[in-house]
């Protein structure tokens, strides 16, 4: 069994540490530095692998400067691997690698960026999918299409509905707000919603959430529900246009604040 430990850093990001043993501790999505050589220090680890999900800079910050300290093994998308600082190993859709006791398979998951995978520990029933499925959400569509996003969804939804979605930001609580402006009736939204304002309340994280969870809440994985597609006017259409529409109405979305 793997230890994750979550590291909260600049507004919003996440940075997991994961540990086997005294020998293998990784990093995925390391955007600065300190606060991991702090935990390393910590827990008297030292680091060997750093997981990029994709090139953006809050996810890949800390590369060069981890990798001078500790002469770990950067491991990223191949898609992208000419944008990933320092890296040493490019992986795609259905590779696999070894970490300590546990076979790490990599998923390509592209649509937030060109190349975009996400590390699937199936022993642990753990996925770190950086910016592609967030808590009540998903990643904005910059570099792929919307057919690439919904693929990449639907790719990681077909894995064991116990999973724990570790994603890489904590965008819950706006995220809910407005998944409830399109599915107002959903009874098992209302009710996580409640319980993510309590958690947001009390400055407590809201992830890693399950697969699960996901599936049964957030409007990015059910262009399927009939609440959504009346309310979108897309009633009977290809799930990818519903996903897109949604995905446009989450674009423009403000939330207004009411004191
Ligand atoms: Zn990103
Ligand atoms: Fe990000």
């Amino acid at each position: 069994m793997i230890s994750i430990k979550q590291i909260p850093v600049l507004n919003d990001n996440y940075i997991w540490m994961i540990n086997v043993s005294e020998k293998y501790t990784a990093v995925v999505d390391p955007a600065i530095p300190e606060p991991v050589i702090k935990e390393l220090k910590r827990n008297n680890w030292k680091l060997t692998h750093i997981l990029n999900t994709h090139h953006h800079s809050d996810h890949t910050g800390a590369n060069i400067q981890l990798k001078k300290d500790s002469n770990c093994k950067i491991i990223g998308p191949k898609a992208d691997h000419d944008r990933i600082p320092g890296i040493d190993i490019f992986l795609e859709d259905q590779d696999e690698f070894e970490f300590g006791t546990e076979i790490v398979k990599v998923l390509d998951v592209p649509g937030h960026t060109k190349g975009h995978i996400a590390f699937h520990f199936p022993e642990s029933e753990a996925l770190f999918c950086g910016d592609t499925l967030f808590a009540l959400g998903c990643g904005r569509v910059f570099e792929g299409t919307m057919e690439q996003m919904w693929e990449s969804l639907t790719k990681i939804s077909q894995l064991p509905k116990q999973t724990k979605i570790y994603c890489a930001h904590e965008y819950t609580l706006a995220n809910g707000t407005f998944a409830l402006t399109i599915e107002p009736n959903n009874e098992k939204l209302k009710f996580r919603m409640k319980n993510i304002k309590e958690k947001r309340n009390k400055g407590i994280s809201t992830i890693p959430s399950t697969l699960e969870e996901e599936i049964d809440t957030n409007p990015f994985l059910r262009p399927d529900s009939i609440e959504i597609q009346e309310n979108l006017s897309l009633v009977g259409s290809p799930l990818v246009d519903i996903f897109a529409k949604t995905r446009q109405l989450k674009d423009s979305f403000k939330i207004i604040e009411n004191n």
